[in-house]
């Protein structure tokens, strides 16, 4: 029943306003773990993990989020950081503009190029693609099929053996031809190799790219990171597409390579379809990363959808030791415009902790609410002024028992008691504005 319910809740109401070395001990360990689960290189992992505990410890908690969420919101923005805060477009400056496209085979280079091919179409440029992979017949058919697709010209010479000339003759046919944007796919091996490497080191010397960028494939995992620093070394690329994000790949590569190349990621490529491209935004890479999209959303619909300006009231009437039913019945109804309670409750001050571990549906609040409603404006602002015969009239205007009145009163005075201990331990006097 409702009583022992909210008795149940009362006891987790013990102040965690603060994150200590215990709850981000056990927090940490999962968070990295959860790095390595999602082929975040061990070594980076260990990194960001000891740098978030060095921020997370001590820091002030808004009373209505529980500390372990605040920590996924602090991971969450160091992830985000450590991949580059917000997304880089590519330089398409130039006349023309060209794009080295290289990675192993099989990474997604051809595929790839099409999209962005068609990408840069849809801008409003003139596009031409060259098919610099001398090796397999077939790989000048496949961009072909793609730029007939996209509907942009493809620039092949398949009896030509030279890919540096190839290139060459390409940016000279964009130039003939009025193309603004070059884009050239070039040959990969299963494997890294030296012919292949000093191969595509000529051809990016003798086209002077405008952009080198550097395809993977996502699910590779750990070796990704190494593939990344080899070509890095003899290409000095200028960005990064992850391919294959449309996988179970969890882009754990995403933070690696960033953290081990120093270079931004630019394109992410989810699917085989010429317009599943998209543009690298590290904020949802990281929540991907962190596989707590949920946690994350939810901390941040409970700061939006709580008004600020009502909390620090009802925090102010706590302090004053003057925290009432108007108040109580304010905290429910900003519960309720936030939605689905279940999820939201543990996430209201004063409310949240009361209510943590309670199975909860709008039912739960009925009679708490029908409780308050048949007290008089009065009552509501002066509980204490509440006898029993004005518990009578209540628990009867109600519909409910003097049994469960007498229990609401008993647990908000207990609730209030404990709300005004908690504020003078001073958690979440300005956290909200903080978390911001
Ligand atoms: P390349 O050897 O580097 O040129 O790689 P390809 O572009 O030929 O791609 C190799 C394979 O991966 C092909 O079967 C593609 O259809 C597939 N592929 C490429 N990108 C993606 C992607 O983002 N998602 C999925 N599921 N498959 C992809
Ligand atoms: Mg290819």
């Amino acid at each position: 029943n409702l009583s022992s319910k909210l008795d149940k809740a009362f006891k987790t109401l013990k102040g965690q306003g603060r994150i200590s070395d215990i709850n981000v001990a056990a927090t940490v360990k999962e968070i990295r773990k959860a790095l390595v689960d999602a082929d975040v290189n061990y070594k980076v992992a260990k990194t960001v993990t000891d740098k978030i505990r060095d921020e997370a410890l001590g820091k002030e908690v808004l009373i209505s989020v529980q500390p372990g969420q605040l920590l996924v919101k602090i991971v969450h923005e160091e992830l985000t950081k450590l991949m580059g805060e917000t997304k880089q477009d590519i330089n398409i400056k130039g006349d023309p503009a060209i794009i080295l496209i290289a990675g192993l085979q099989g990474s997604g280079k051809t595929t790839f190029s099409g999209k962005l091919a068609n990408y840069l179409k849809k801008t409003g440029r003139n596009v031409l693609l060259v098919a610099c992979d001398i090796y397999r017949p077939a790989a000048i058919d496949q961009l072909k099929v793609l730029g007939e697709q996209v509907g942009v010209e493809v620039y092949a010479e398949p009896e030509n053996k030279n890919a540096v000339q190839i290139a060459k003759n390409a940016i000279q046919h964009a130039k003939n031809t009025n193309k603004k944007i070059v884009i050239v796919d070039t040959a990969g091996r299963l494997a890294i190799d030296e012919q292949m490497m000093r191969e595509i080191a000529e051809v990016k010397k003798a086209i002077a790219p405008t952009e080198t960028l550097f395809v993977v494939d996502s699910m590779t995992g750990q070796d990704a990171v190494n593939t990344a620093k080899t070509f890095n070394e003899r290409l000095n690329f200028d960005g990064v597409v992850l391919t294959k994000l449309d996988g179970d790949s969890r882009g754990g590569a995403a933070l690696s390579i960033r953290s081990v190349v120093e270079k931004p990621i630019k394109f992410i490529s989810t699917g085989e379809k010429m317009e599943a491209i998209d543009l690298f935004y590290p904020d949802r890479m990281a929540s991907r990363i962190l596989g707590m999209g949920d946690v994350i959303s939810l901390v941040e619909k409970a700061q939006q959808a709580f008004d600020e300006d009502e909390a620090r009231r009802i925090n102010q009437q706590i302090r004053k030791n003057q925290f009432n039913f108007d108040d109580f019945i304010s905290q429910l109804e900003q519960i309720k415009k936030m939605g689905n309670i279940k999820d939201l409750v543990s996430m209201i001050p004063g409310v949240s902790k009361m209510m943590k571990d309670v199975e909860i549906d709008d039912d739960a609040f009925k009679p708490i609410e029908a409780i308050i409603r048949s007290m008089t404006k009065k009552e509501r602002a002066n509980p204490d002024m509440i006898d029993g015969s004005r518990r009578r009239r209540i628990a009867a205007g109600s519909g409910t028992s003097i049994q469960q009145v007498n229990n609401l009163m008993k647990q908000f005075g207990d609730m209030r008691k404990m709300m005004r201990s908690m504020s003078q331990m001073g958690s979440g006097k300005d956290a909200l504005r903080k978390m911001k």
